[in-house]
C-alpha cells in the first residue's frame, strides 16, 4: 500500500528517508522529522499489519481488556497521511545494499533511500524446551500475541504458567490473576527482576504476587512443555514436578532484530553498534531503540542496549535532528515504568554496578523508594507509588549530584529536592 509522496524529491521506488520498524522508535523518528521541518518523502516499513501502536499496554491495559486498540495507537490513523508519511505495513526488510542505498523486501522488491533509520526492536527469545512449539504457548511482543492470549482466555483457559520473572512476565501474571486465572510464575534465578533491580524491589514484588495468589517458583527451570494432540497440558519443572495448565506465557527477553543490518556488514554483537548520534558503521544508516547498542552517559559510558519507550523515543529525536544537520549527542536520562495490580513503579537512571542501596519508606506500606548508589553517588531510583521522589530523583540524577547524606536520604520525610 505504498502511497506516492507528494514532495518534489520523490521518485517512484526511492524515498528520502526510509524507516524500518513501525514501533515506538520508528513512529517517533517520522514524527520528529516532520517536527524538525523535514519536507522530503518518508516511508515507514513494518512487519506489523496495523498502524503504529504502543507496546507497554500489551502486558497491561490492552491485555486486561481495559483499553481498546484505538486507544493504544501512537497517533490516529489519519495522522500519518496528514503528515505525508507513507506506511508500508505487513512487509519485512530482508536485505540491505548500503552501497546502492536500497533495501530489499520479502516480496523481492527493492526500495531506494537517501537515509535509512533502522528501528527493528527485537523478537521474543524463544523457549528452547521440548514441546515449546505447541499450541497454547504464547509470547508478548506484538498485538497479535496479546490478541492470541485474549482469545485463549475467552475460549476458557483458566490455568496459566508464566515463564520469566522480568517486567513482562510479572505484568502478564498480574493481569491473568486479575482475570481470574490460576497462575504459577517460574523464574530461573534466585529472585524476580534480578537483571534490572536490587533485592528490595525483587522481594517486594515476589511478596505482592504471592499475596495476590500467584504461585511464585524461584530458582526453577523448565524441563519440558507437556501436551496432548499438539496442545499444551502442563509444564514439567526441573525438579520433576508437573504443573498442569491450559496456557504458557513466556517472557524471557528479546533477541535484537538486526539480521539484515549485520548481514550487510554493520558492526554489532549485542544488537547493532551506534555512535553518539545513533549512526551505525554503514554510511547513511542509523539505528535506534531496543536494537541499538550505544555508550550511555548515565552508565559511565558503558555500551548497552536499553529496552524502553524513553530510549526509543529520545534516540529517534536525536536521529531526526542529525538528519536535519543538528548533531547533538544522545544524552537522555533513562526512565521506565511498570504497572502491576494497583502498584505503579517508576524508575529513573540505571542501577548497573550499584554498590549500595538506601530504602526510603517502608515496603509494607506499598509506598517506598529504593535509591541506588555507586561510590556514594545516586545513580538510580525505583519509586513505588512515590511520584514526588521520582520527579525529584530525576532532577538529582540530571544535576549529577555526587554525594548525599545517607541518613537524610533514608528519611522519607525529607524531600529529595532538599538534598540537591
Ligand atoms: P518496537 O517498538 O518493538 O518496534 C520494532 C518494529 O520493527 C516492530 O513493529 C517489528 O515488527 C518491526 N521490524 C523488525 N524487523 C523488521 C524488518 N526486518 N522489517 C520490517 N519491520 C521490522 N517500555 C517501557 O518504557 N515501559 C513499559 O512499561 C514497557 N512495557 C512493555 C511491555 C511489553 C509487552 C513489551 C513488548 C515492551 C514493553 N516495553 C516497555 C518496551 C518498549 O515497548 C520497547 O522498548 C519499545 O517498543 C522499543 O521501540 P523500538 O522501536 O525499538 O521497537
Amino acid at each position: 500500500m505504498e502511497r506516492e509522496g507528494s514532495t518534489p524529491d520523490h521518485v517512484p521506488g526511492h524515498w528520502d528517508v526510509v524507516i524500518v520498524g513501525t514501533g515506538h522508535g520508528g513512529a517517533q523518528a517520522a514524527i520528529a522529522l516532520r517536527q524538525q521541518g523535514h519536507d522530503g518523502s518518508i516511508l515507514m516499513i513494518g512487519r506489523d499489519s496495523v498502524p503504529p501502536y504502543e507496546r507497554p499496554p500489551l502486558s497491561k491495559e490492552y491485555l486486561a481488556g481495559e483499553k481498546p486498540f484505538e486507544r493504544i495507537m501512537i497517533r490516529p490513523e489519519k495522522f500519518w497521511a496528514d503528515k505525508d508519511i507513507s506506511l508500508m505495513l505487513g512487509s519485512a526488510v530482508t536485505e540491505i545494499d548500503w552501497m546502492a542505498h536500497t533495501v530489499m523486501l520479502s516480496d523481492g522488491s527493492a526500495i531506494g533511500y537517501r537515509k535509512l533509520i533502522w528501528s527493528g526492536g527485537g523478537d521474543p527469545r524463544r523457549l528452547s524446551s521440548t514441546g515449546a512449539n505447541q499450541k497454547g504457548v504464547y509470547y508478548v511482543r506484538d498485538k497479535r500475541d496479546a490478541d492470541a492470549i485474549r482469545a485463549a482466555l475467552d475460549a476458557g483457559a483458566k490455568r496459566a504458567v508464566v515463564i520469566g520473572g522480568g517486567y513482562i512476565g510479572l505484568e502478564a501474571a498480574a493481569v491473568l490473576r486479575k482475570l481470574g486465572c490460576e497462575v504459577t510464575l517460574i523464574e530461573a534465578l534466585p529472585r524476580v527482576l534480578a537483571r534490572v533491580a536490587g533485592e528490595e524491589l525483587s522481594r517486594f514484588y515476589e511478596e505482592e504476587h504471592r499475596r495476590q495468589g500467584v504461585d511464585v517458583r524461584l530458582e526453577t527451570g523448565v524441563e519440558e512443555i507437556l501436551g496432548e494432540d499438539g496442545k499444551v497440558t502442563g509444564v514439567e519443572l526441573d525438579s520433576g514436578e508437573t504443573i498442569e495448565c491450559d496456557m504458557v506465557v513466556v517472557g524471557i527477553g528479546i533477541v535484537p532484530a538486526v539480521g539484515p543490518l549485520i548481514a550487510a556488514g554493520a558492526a554489532g554483537s549485542n544488537g547493532v553498534d551506534v555512535d553518539f548520534i545513533c549512526r551505525t558503521t554503514l554510511d547513511d544508516i542509523y539505528a535506534i531503540g531496543d536494537c541499538a547498542a550505544h555508550a550511555n552517559p548515565f552508565a559511565d559510558n558503558a555500551v548497552i542496549r536499553l529496552e524502553s519507550v524513553q530510549n526509543a523515543h529520545d534516540m529517534a529525536n536525536t536521529v531526526a535532528k542529525a538528519i536535519m544537520g543538528d548533531k547533538q549527542p544522545y544524552h537522555a536520562l533513562p526512565w521506565f515504568w511498570s504497572n502491576q495490580y494497583d502498584l505503579k513503579l517508576q524508575t529513573a537512571g540505571l542501577s548497573l554496578d550499584y554498590d549500595d542501596t538506601v530504602l526510603r519508606g517502608d515496603p509494607a506500606d506499598r509506598k517506598f523508594t529504593v535509591v541506588y548508589l555507586k561510590e556514594g553517588k545516586p545513580i538510580a531510583f525505583d519509586c513505588v507509588g512515590t511520584m514526588k521522589d521520582y520527579v525529584q530523583g530525576r532532577k538529582m540524577l540530571e544535576a549529577g549530584v555526587e554525594r548525599v547524606d545517607r541518613e537524610l536520604l533514608a528519611d522519607p520525610e525529607v524531600p529529595l529536592k532538599e538534598l540537591l
